[in-house]
């Protein structure tokens, strides 16, 4: 029969999933020998079966007797005895802390037969005995039937506690037409099923979503014998960290607050003092509780995070556990735990992550002076950024050179923004999700961006949101960590960890530097995984070596064809014999050899991957709203057959001639290569080119959207014959983003050098979503469905997308054990995926430069960590 009842004596720390986390500390402590009060912890299968069934399980009213009666017996009380009543808490305690979302109630075992005994064991002291009850009656009659807390409503300097208790039980029995429960057995049974009850609460369930805690492990019950702070001067309660969880500064840090129970704390009834001030008042009790801190830490080898309470001079130890703590303080403490000889370097990557280093990369908003919140949208690409609202790239290109911080402000953005995109401090769309053109642009600058903000109502010159119109030059701030936009300049402070990166700030500067530091050296010793970074421009090359990246993983050539450089793609497009045609492509041909040359000089030896030329040529055309528009005008005001008016009646009949449905699923990638002669050809012979030009150059050349091995083949001879003719070596290979070509990467595998997964339009074509429109659409909804924890576009989907990774994983190197995987998809850079690359034998991640260093971390940590896959 399952066993559902864990007295304290016999659980451990390594029972969490059985017994919480709270459940699990307090048998460790038990276990320990420090001052527990008895209790047993109720499991989380008897939750969960509770849960499924809506009633107790077969057996568990039988075991919660049997250790309630050890209970008993060993504080030496019974349950409703009326001489010296024993009273219990009951708490919630999941396996992973959701701190305040589940409910507790105290006092359990008091009722009108029972409340003097407890005075007269208290010295006879009749006020904490009834004030005891009242707090009992509005914990249980909220908790457990569901009384409005308002209506508990009582000024308690005013009235006697027997006065209160007598109101408040009024107020019960008017809320649930009973009377409250003189049973004290009855009481417990019931404050454990509303606990139980209370792990589906509203705001328990939006936690778990947020903090992506599966939402079917259930919550442990805790009952545990009562102890009083509140009994007098020489009883209090208290919380005491083993270290600043804030700094990570060594030194026991924490408040207490003497006569008082631990909700008053959390409840900031009365001020607290300083931990340190208990060493007066109480000496014995100090001593006692810092032996016991020294022996936490050293048996939990991390911070640790205790409650407890001083019942007239005795402690007692009611909680503790691993302490939660700021991204700066886990970096410290790690390194500090390090050098105390506690754990070793590779368990000192376990306890930082890649996104509380990411946290620690981005300025941060100082929002002490309250700022006006006036709309939230995605949480696109972090940092925090204030300037002018500017609606045009142009504009937002024009002011910022004149020395003005811009926010620009579109609808959505498209290739043509990317110069105001530059510019600006920060991007906000009101469409679009995190891998919308702008959220995927502005991570691959390291610049802030919220999309998807769609309270923000754009009107030409101004828009309208949270009630406030803000029009062109309108100062504004907005905060790409939390999607947050605030009205207003909001003071920003700038990270100490970047400044380091790029070289400005010396190692060993301070604590969080240094702790930094030290830790991505060990993370780039043990890693098994390289990490390149995807940038298009010299500058974001050199950038992204200063963070730590060994190569380019992809350069999107895409973003070299904009500015004025778009003349002669139009030329190209409208070239009507290939005499024409081959004259564009020649013209084209210098700049982007320069571009490669650049690059290649940036990254001094190092790989890099140059993805030929992907997107839909249509996009480096005006909109045809536009072009319509000016032919129209042009027509109105009778101007003759012009060059302009010809040249936009060409492009609009061009712009007519390629439209598609469906672009991203259109005339792209591979297929354009094969459809415009000379294109491809172009690009590789400018790649081969610089090559020549660059001592060391180390060209890869990448073809996107390759769903049949004889596109890459056809592709790859025309390549190897320019290359050969160059007399230049380059690696050859493929994308793998269409599901096709991972489910034949067998045979593609034939003609590859390397495969490179673009994880982006994988997961677009995988799961058929847009990947420019269905987050904004309708992701809220399939995350509160739970179809999915996270957003497949952001960490990656392991059964489905993630199986057809694997499967060209293998498929591909059974067919050429050399093939060298990586992956250039926006899931590069995030701590769940990486783990997942990791698992499934990659060679390397390419990520945005900013992500490099979460990238480096996160690799090693995928090597050492036993689990692999939580990044919690
Ligand atoms: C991808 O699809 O994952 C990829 C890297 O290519 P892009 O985002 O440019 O389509
Ligand atoms: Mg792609």
């Amino acid at each position: 029969m399952t066993k559902y009842v864990y007295d304290f004596a016999e659980g451990s720390k390594e029972l969490k999933d059985l017994l919480g986390g709270k459940g699990g500390n307090l048998a460790e402590m038990v276990n320990l020998g420090l001052p527990v009060p008895p209790g047993f912890t109720v499991t989380t299968d008897a939750c969960r079966a509770f849960l499924r069934c809506g009633s107790a399980p077969y057996g568990l009213a039988d075991e919660i007797a049997l250790h309630l009666e050890r209970l008993e017996r060993q504080a030496g009380r019974r349950l409703g005895d009326p001489a010296d009543p024993l009273l219990v808490s009951v708490r919630s305690g999941a396996k992973f802390s959701m701190p305040g979302m589940m409910e507790t109630v105290l006092n359990v075992g008091l009722t009108d037969a029972s409340v003097a005994g407890l005075a007269a064991q208290a010295g006879g002291d009749e006020r904490f005995a009834w004030d005891s009850y009242r707090r009992l009656i509005e914990m249980f009659g909220r908790t457990v039937r569901g009384v409005p807390g308002a209506a508990f409503d009582a000024d308690l300097d005013a009235e006697t506690p027997q006065a209160v208790v007598a109101r408040y039980k009024d107020v019960y029995r008017r809320h649930t037409g009973e009377d409250f429960p003189q049973d004290p057995h009855e009481q417990l049974d019931l404050a454990i099923q509303a606990v139980f009850r209370s792990w589906n609460a509203e705001r328990a369930v939006l936690y778990r979503r947020q903090e992506r805690i599966p939402a079917d492990l259930g919550t442990a019950v805790n009952v545990v014998a009562m102890v009083f702070g509140n009994l007098g001067p020489d009883s209090g309660t208290g919380v005491a960290f083993t270290r600043d969880p804030a700094t990570g500064e060594r030194g026991v840090y924490g408040d207490y607050l003497a006569n008082a129970q631990g909700e008053d704390v959390v409840a900031g009834i009365r001020n607290t003092m300083p931990l340190q001030e208990l060493e007066q008042l109480d000496k014995r009790s100090y001593d006692e509780l810092m032996a016991i801190m020294t022996r936490l830490e050293e048996h939990y080898r991390d911070l640790c995070d205790n409650e407890f309470t001083i019942e007239r001079g005795k402690l007692w130890m009611l909680q503790t556990r691993v302490g939660k703590r700021t991204a700066a303080a886990a970096f410290v403490i790690a390194t500090q735990l390090v050098d105390e000889g506690m754990i070793d370097l590779d368990e000192a990557l376990g306890r930082v992550t890649g996104a509380q280093l990411a946290q620690l990369m981005f300025p941060a908003f100082d929002l002490s002076g309250r700022p006006e919140h006036i709309a939230t949208g995605v949480a696109a690409s972090p940092g925090a950024a204030v300037g002018a609202v500017v609606f045009d790239a142009a504009r937002a290109a024009e002011v910022a050179a004149r020395g003005t911080p811009v926010i620009l402000v579109r609808r959505e953005t498209n290739p043509d923004d990317l110069p105001g995109m530059i510019a600006a401090q920060g991007i906000l769309t009101s469409r679009g999700g995190k891998t919308s053109h702008a959220a995927v642009v502005a991570r691959g600058m390291g610049k802030t961006c919220v999309c998807g903000a769609d309270e923000l109502d754009i009107q030409p010159g101004r828009f309208t949101a949270g009630g406030r119109v803000v029009s062109e030059g309108d100062l504004i701030s907005i905060d790409g960590t939390t999607g947050r936009v605030y009205l207003g300049q909001v003071p920003v402070q700038p990270s100490p960890v970047v400044r380091y990166f790029e070289g400005t700030r010396d190692p060993h500067s301070d604590a969080l530097v240094s702790a930094v530091d030290r830790l991505l050296a060990h993370a780039d010793k043990t890693r098994r995984l390289a990490v390149r970074a995807n940038a298009d421009t010299p500058a974001d090359a050199a950038r992204a070596r200063r963070f730590g990246a060994q190569g380019i993983g992809l350069c999107r050539t895409e973003h070299m064809f904009l500015g004025e450089r778009r003349t002669l793609v139009e030329r190209l497009i409208l070239a009507r014999t290939p005499g024409q045609r081959d004259a564009a492509l020649a013209e084209l041909l210098p700049l982007q050899r320069g571009d490669f040359v650049g690059l290649f000089q940036a990254m001094a030896g190092l790989p890099v991957t140059i993805r030929l030329i992907d997107p839909p040529l249509h996009e480096f055309l005006p909109p045809l709203e536009d072009l319509a528009v000016r032919v129209a005008r042009a027509e109105e005001r009778g101007e003759g057959p012009g060059e302009h008016l010809t040249r936009d009646r060409e492009l609009l009949d061009a712009v007519h001639r390629m439209h598609e449905e469906n672009p991203m699923l259109g005339l792209r990638g591979v297929r354009l290569g094969l459809v415009v002669p000379g294109l491809f050809a172009m690009q590789v012979r400018a790649v081969a080119e610089a090559a020549r030009l660059v001592d060391g150059a180390r060209p890869e050349i990448m073809v996107p959207l390759v769903g049949a091995v004889e596109e890459l083949e056809a592709v790859r001879d025309e390549a190897q014959r320019i290359l050969r003719e160059l007399g230049v070596e380059a690696r050859i290979g493929t994308m793998i983003e269409v599901p096709r070509a991972a489910l034949t990467a067998g045979d593609i595998a034939r003609a590859a050098d390397f495969f490179s997964f673009g994880t982006n339009d994988l997961t677009q074509m995988g799961w058929g979503f847009s990947r420019d429109d269905v987050e904004g659409a309708f992701f809220t909804r399939y995350l509160e469905l739970g179809i999915f924890g996270v957003s497949p576009f952001e960490s990656i989907d392991r059964d489905g997308v993630g199986r057809l990774v694997r499967i060209a994983v293998d498929e591909g190197r059974a067919a050429r054990p050399d093939l060298h995987i990586g992956v250039c998809g926006e899931h590069g850079g995030d701590p769940d995926s990486i783990h997942f690359f990791h698992e499934a034998g990659l060679d390397y991640v390419s990520c945005s430069p900013y992500r490099v260093p979460v990238a480096r971390l996160e690799a090693a940590r995928s090597a050492v960590t036993a689990a692999g896959s939580d990044t919690r």
